[in-house]
């Protein structure tokens, strides 16, 4: 049956599939963001794609009042959410806004939903939580250890939500702790659309790849891996997001905490995804090896396992078509949204 879902940070990357995939399961959707890093354009994409749209709430999640009023006009049965803030480099420069978006955003929320009744969350968590791993594959019991205020963040949200279950046990609460997010919609309408200078692999590689940028710099090849580079679980954004429809039914029916790694299980190193992009895309990536950044870690993938148990989920989708769909996005939105 259809739920009534309040989607956090829903015209983000993420969000915006997720909502996506929402509408196509025949839920409702109500987005509420403060489009602090997206475009309202993302949105009318997603209406072209599905032919129904999310009803649109330009908010910020601190905002108790605005949450109050959405609870009040619509029957919530769960939250999905995403909203927050997330470059690791920026949140070591700028860590007060980083707790005040993720973890007072958070409390915020939590507040509201507990005041209208509304007893189910999905939420975004990171692998980012695991740190410097021991051993990989990392499973959902490894200790963690986040090295930046960002991961601080997603390890003190999940705290909370720990806590909020524990204290009534009809709530039900997913963390889901993401690896590495990359891909879009096959249509090619909505991707991932960074402000300013892409930090992560895969946008910069597709800026590359389009004539933005000259070239991608590798941060280290003297790493203990394949080939010295830094290997990443790499997930499409779409089985991120099935991840996501799997965990809110399960939420539905299982009160309790449950904390789930959504990933693949493979590593891929960098430059085994710029050889993937180049075969995707038929362009060349130019690169250059260059120092390694400060506070990357060697080499990370999740051991699934617990989300193919648990919510009988498991990623579909290769490589190949990670890189083919990232491009096709690229492609048509050089500029992303703008
Ligand atoms: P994104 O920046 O594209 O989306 C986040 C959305 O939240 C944006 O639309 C932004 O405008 C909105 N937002 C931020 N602060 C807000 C606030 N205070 N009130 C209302 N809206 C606010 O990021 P994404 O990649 O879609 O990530 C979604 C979530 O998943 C984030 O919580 C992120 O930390 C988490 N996550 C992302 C990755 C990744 O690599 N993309 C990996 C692990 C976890
Ligand atoms: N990376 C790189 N050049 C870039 C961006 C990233 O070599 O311009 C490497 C980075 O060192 C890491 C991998 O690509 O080994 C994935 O980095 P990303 O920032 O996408 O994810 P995270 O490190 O947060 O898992």
């Amino acid at each position: 049956m259809g739920q009534t879902v309040l989607v956090t940070g829903g015209s983000g990357y993420i969000g915006s599939h997720a909502c996506v995939a929402l509408l196509e399961a025949g839920h409702t959707v109500i987005v509420l963001d403060n489009l602090s890093n997206s475009s309202e354009i993302a949105l009318q994409r997603v209406h072209q794609i599905c032919a129904r749209a999310p009803l649109f709430i330009h908010a910020d999640i601190r905002d108790a009042a605005a949450l109050a009023a959405v609870f009040e006009a619509h029957e919530v049965d769960a939250v999905m959410h995403f909203a927050g803030l997330k470059a690791v480099g920026e949140s070591v420069t700028m860590p007060l806004s980083y707790y005040d978006n993720n973890v007072t955003g958070s409390l915020v929320l939590l507040q509201a939903m507990e005041a209208a009744g509304v007893n189910n969350i999905v939420f975004s968590s990171s692998a980012t939580v695991y740190g410097d791993p021991a051993s990989v594959p990392i499973g959902e019991n490894s200790p963690l250890n986040p090295t930046s205020p960002y991961g601080w963040t997603k390890m003190m949200v999940e705290r909370v939500l720990t806590d909020w279950q524990h204290a009534d046990a009809g709530r039900s609460v997913a963390l889901l702790r993401y690896f590495n997010p990359v891909g879009a919609h096959p249509s090619g309408l909505i991707g991932e659309d960074p402000r300013g200078f892409p930090n992560n692999l895969m946008p910069f590689i597709s800026q590359v790849a389009v004539g933005e940028r000259d070239k991608l710099h590798v941060f280290g090849d003297d790493y203990a891996t394949l080939d010295g580079t830094g290997v990443r679980d790499y997930i499409h954004v779409l089985d991120l997001v099935d991840g996501h429809l799997k965990a809110l039914d399960f939420v539905a029916a299982k009160p309790g905490l449950h904390t789930i790694n959504l990933g693949t299980g493979q590593g891929v190193s960098v430059l085994q995804m710029v050889a993937a992009f180049e075969q995707a895309s038929g362009r060349q990536i130019p690169y250059a090896v260059v120092a390694r950044r400060p506070g990357d870690i060697a080499q990370c993938w999740a051991d699934p396992a617990r989300a193919r148990h648990l919510l009988q989920w498991e990623a579909q989708r290769d490589l190949t078509q990670m890189c083919a769909d990232s491009w096709r996005w690229q492609q048509g939105n050089p500029c992303g949204y703008r």
